[in-house]
């Protein structure tokens, strides 16, 4: 499954705000969906905030694709990513982490799925 990576981009996020080239307001954005989607559907991890340093980021997922149709970019459950998997023939989730306390949010990876990327054998995917 492509998998894009963006902590390379997250880093340098990081780093333009440090440099001042970025304000916290710009770089703390998250709208209130997001905010939302974070509270109720989100997960929560362990790495704290980059911004804030507090142990209050969240993960929130979202399915993208035309195979998904009117539902493409919704806000999804890691459950159902798992169910769409078997379901859906192609389509990309959005991991992005958002912080409940400073509004912090970033794009941190993006996955390409589905059945057409499930494995011949019907077992599960390298990594996964
Ligand atoms: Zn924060």
């Amino acid at each position: 499954m492509p998998t894009v990576d963006y902590r390379l981009a997250r880093r340098a996020h990081l780093r333009a705000i440090r440099m001042g080239f970025l304000s916290l307001t710009e770089a703390c954005d998250a709208h209130p969906e997001l905010l939302r989607a974070a509270r109720f559907v989100g997960e929560e991890i362990r790495e704290p905030c980059p911004i804030c340093e507090k142990r209050a980021l969240r993960l929130v997922l979202y399915a993208y694709g035309d195979h998904l149709k009117r539902s493409s970019g919704y806000v999804r459950r890691r459950a159902e990513i798992a169910e769409m998997r078997g379901r859906v023939d192609e389509f990309v989730t959005y991991v992005v982490e958002v912080c409940m306390r400073c509004s912090w949010n970033h794009l941190v990876q993006s996955v390409t799925t589905g059945r057409r990327w499930a494995p011949a054998s019907g077992g599960r995917a390298v990594g996964e």
